[in-house]
């Protein structure tokens, strides 16, 4: 798919730390229409300036508004896999959609974002699956996008981000453990059912009840066998 990018700086942004390699792909929804978000995303007068590399249209128009080589505002405080601040490390894309727990994204969206993604990816191959992540995975109880209706399950098929597979065995023992394990917080001014609730958004959006239920404990026994177990 030829995907039409529009040059749209925004003056919101910064240097990449010393040594810092883009790793993580962090997707947002705008919550707002797409000449609002624009907007804030380029306003450098507002106290707490934000910004994304990429705003994603409705009818799958990107905007880049932040070179990838330097840091966009999107995330906020945030952890992943041990870090935190994940600005300094990701390319953030902010996805037009109002609420992704009650709106569908279009399908030309999506088929825009799936090109965008693996270019990105391809230009930054420490992006492996596991470290392309909605906020509400880096950002437990404090945010819900992408949303229940994001089609993750699609992005993974086209080899963005990772999706688990059906009848893996529960895991046993520690819940909150293996949730770090896999990327997720410590539950620090949260609690370990905000932290399952986040993974339930993301891998069980059927149910999210924040209750290590059997179902939740298999699938993230099978996320962790993709990602080989490793820390
Ligand atoms: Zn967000």
């Amino acid at each position: 798919m030829i995907v039409n990018v529009i040059e749209l700086a925004s003056p919101n942004h910064a240097p990449r730390p010393p040594g810092a390699g883009v790793d993580v792909l962090v997707l947002h929804y705008t919550e707002l229409p797409l000449s609002e978000s624009l907007d804030i995303l380029r306003d450098e007068k507002r106290p707490h300036r934000v910004s994304s590399h990429y705003v994603l249209a409705e009818d799958g128009t990107v905007y880049r508004l932040v070179p990838e080589h330097r840091v966009a505002w999107h995330a906020g405080r945030s952890h992943w896999r041990g870090r935190e601040t994940l600005n300094a490390t990701s390319v953030g894309i902010e996805i037009v959609n109002l609420h992704g727990d009650r709106h569908d994204y279009p399908a030309v969206q999506i088929a825009a974002l799936v090109t965008l993604c693996q270019g990105i990816v391809a230009r930054h191959p420490a992006i492996v699956p596991r470290n392309v992540v909605g906020h509400s995975d880096i950002a437990p109880k404090r945010k819900d996008d992408p949303g229940l209706r994001f089609p993750w399950a699609t992005l993974a098929g086209r080899g963005i981000g990772l999706w688990p597979r059906p009848g893996a065995k529960p895991l046993d023992g520690d819940i909150q453990a293996a949730l770090q394990r896999f990327g997720y917080s410590p539950p620090v001014n949260i609690t370990t059912s905000d932290v399952v609730a986040a993974f339930q958004r993301r891998f069980r959006p059927a149910r999210v009840d924040g209750i290590a239920d059997a179902e939740t404990r298999a699938l993230l026994a099978d996320l962790l066998d993709q990602v080989g177990g490793e820390a």
